[in-house]
């Protein structure tokens, strides 16, 4: 089975088991395989540790302070040794004539610490064999046995703890004390008690902790599984629904952040598909109104051309050609309007002079609209030059400036304003026309957005003047806007950084 087939649910559920099962068997190894070995290892450190600070302790130092059991070096030993299960002895050889008729020394063990008492060794230690091998090296020094059950020492002297591996920690070197006559030897034995019995009982409670353990991962999986793939099932159902075209639904995913951006997008993606939706059925409506009105027209006038030849001629000649102009110019603006938003054509980047488009697209327009008495003015101090494609820049300045025309009203007057702040170049189309209500201001670039829902033959636009600017200036990534108050005026800009700058 491929993975990206399992789903979300059985992922989940299987990730939280694996990672418990690690997690137990973990667990396990430790408490039981390495527990023998990790305690055998700390039990050893710790003997060392204590042969190091009893051998610093009584180095050098005279026998009769280690005889006195309230002198503060044998208060100090004491303290040493009570707190780690070891006992510490420290040993003195000594040579003595035992037969009255011999002069054959023979060795003795004299135990000086603690008081004569050397019980715990009997029958495991030969001393007179340790002193031997003792007294030709510095190093404290193990003593193993190769017996594991060891009735009694099988003695082996080494410097590798490694093998110890009996029940019993011997641990011995050799002092100098002050008298230097006899040879002294510190042993410390620490037993280890044996932890087999402890790992068995570890044993039966990890069966239990493992199981309950499992129970518990299996439940908890279940659950966040079913809290992670339950929104992402449902939001999956809806978005098929909004696939085959219904866009009558609500995502309603939460319980993670992730979800909820999910969500959130899904939502935006439905409002946004809803008004393409609206917008579409909107433009069908519009386009066909607005092509099939000056058809109508064309058709008609035609006729009656045909049918009345001796009528009024050039007139009705006069109003086929408008028609046929307004359909040109309809088709025209839709033709440029998807040209630049499939952004098939680069565009023709050059450094260009702004101010003396503006001033030479005033000067036409203001030709055209001079015998209604129209002003238009244009307020600048400085020369711009800027980067874009100024055929398109062009463009977008004469929608600006006709829409401004075409929504003064009665004020005949329009001031187009260019102003520098810092590295920007802003130019502004004022007019004191109808302005444009607030919450309609966003809407006015849609293609086909007319606030004059009703078409009426007496505006002269074609709906997409600002869809076509919108296009043009997001192209170039220039900034734009509008700020208008309804029956006061509207102020549409755009601004980008200048190139050049030639003070008037
Ligand atoms: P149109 O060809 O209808 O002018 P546009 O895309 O240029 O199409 O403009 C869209 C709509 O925005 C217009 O129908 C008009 O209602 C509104 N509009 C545009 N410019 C202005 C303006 N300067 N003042 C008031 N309304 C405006």
């Amino acid at each position: 089975m491929k993975i990206d087939k399992i789903s979300l649910k059985w992922k989940i559920f299987g990730y939280i088991l694996f990672l418990t099962l690690a997690i137990v068997v973990v667990f396990c190894v430790f408490q039981i395989l390495l527990l023998d070995n990790v305690y055998r290892g700390t039990k050893l450190k710790q003997t060392k540790k204590l042969m190091e600070d009893v051998y610093r302790l009584v180095d050098q130092q005279d026998v009769s302070l280690i005889l006195d059991k309230t002198s503060s070096l044998t208060i100090q030993l004491n303290e040493l040794v009570k707190d780690l299960e070891s006992n510490c002895y420290i040993i003195k050889k000594e040579q003595v004539i035992k037969e009255e008729n011999s002069n054959i020394p023979e060795s003795n063990f004299v135990c000086l610490y603690p008081f004569d008492d050397l019980s715990d060794f009997d029958g495991k230690i030969n001393f007179a064999d340790l002193f031997n091998q003792i007294n030709v090296v510095e190093k404290p020094m193990f003593v193993v046995t190769d017996d594991l059950e060891h009735e009694y020492f099988h003695q082996l002297i080494s410097e590798d703890d490694k093998i110890v591996k009996n029940n019993d920690i011997i641990y011995c070197q050799r002092v100098e004390l002050a008298d230097h006559k006899s040879t002294y030897m510190i042993i410390l034995y620490a037993r280890i008690t044996p932890v087999q019995p402890a790992i068995k009982t570890l044993k039966t409670q990890l069966l239990y902790i493992t199981l309950i353990v499992l129970a518990l991962a299996i439940l908890f999986a279940i659950i966040i599984s079913r809290l992670i793939s339950k929104p992402l099932i449902d939001m999956t159902n809806e978005a098929k629904k909004l696939a085959s075209g219904d866009y009558d639904l609500d995502f309603k995913g939460h319980g993670f952040l992730e979800i909820s951006e999910l969500n959130d997008t899904l939502n935006y993606a439905l409002r946004e598909l809803k008004k393409t939706e609206t917008l579409k059925r909107e433009l069908l409506a519009n386009v066909s109104h607005d092509l099939k009105t000056p058809l109508t027209l064309i058709s008609g006038y035609a006729e009656v051309i045909r049918d009345f030849p001796t009528e009024n001629q050039s007139a009705n000649v006069q109003i086929i050609i408008d028609e046929a102009n307004r359909l040109k110019l309809l088709v025209n603006d839709l033709l440029e309007l998807s040209r630049i938003n499939a952004q098939s054509e680069p565009l023709k980047k050059s450094n260009f002079n702004l101010t003396k488009l503006i001033i030479e697209i005033v000067e036409r327009q203001q030709k055209l609209v001079e015998s209604i008495h129209f002003k238009i003015n244009f307020h600048y101090d400085a020369l711009i030059s800027i980067e874009g494609d100024a055929l398109k820049i062009a463009q977008v300045i004469y929608n600006f400036l006709t829409n401004a025309i075409n929504y003064s009203k009665d004020q005949h007057i329009v001031d187009i304003v260019q102003e520098i702040n810092n590295d920007d170049v802003i130019v502004k189309f004022i007019d004191y026309g109808i302005g444009i209500k607030e919450e309609e201001q966003p809407l006015v670039w849609q293609r086909y957005y007319r606030l004059d829902k009703t078409h009426t033959r007496s505006s002269q636009g074609t709906g997409l003047g600002l869809a076509i600017v919108k296009s043009i200036l997001d192209y170039h990534g220039f900034k734009y806007g509008v700020i208008s108050k309804e029956n006061e005026g509207s102020t549409f800009w755009f601004s980008t950084k200048y190139q050049e700058k030639h003070i008037k």
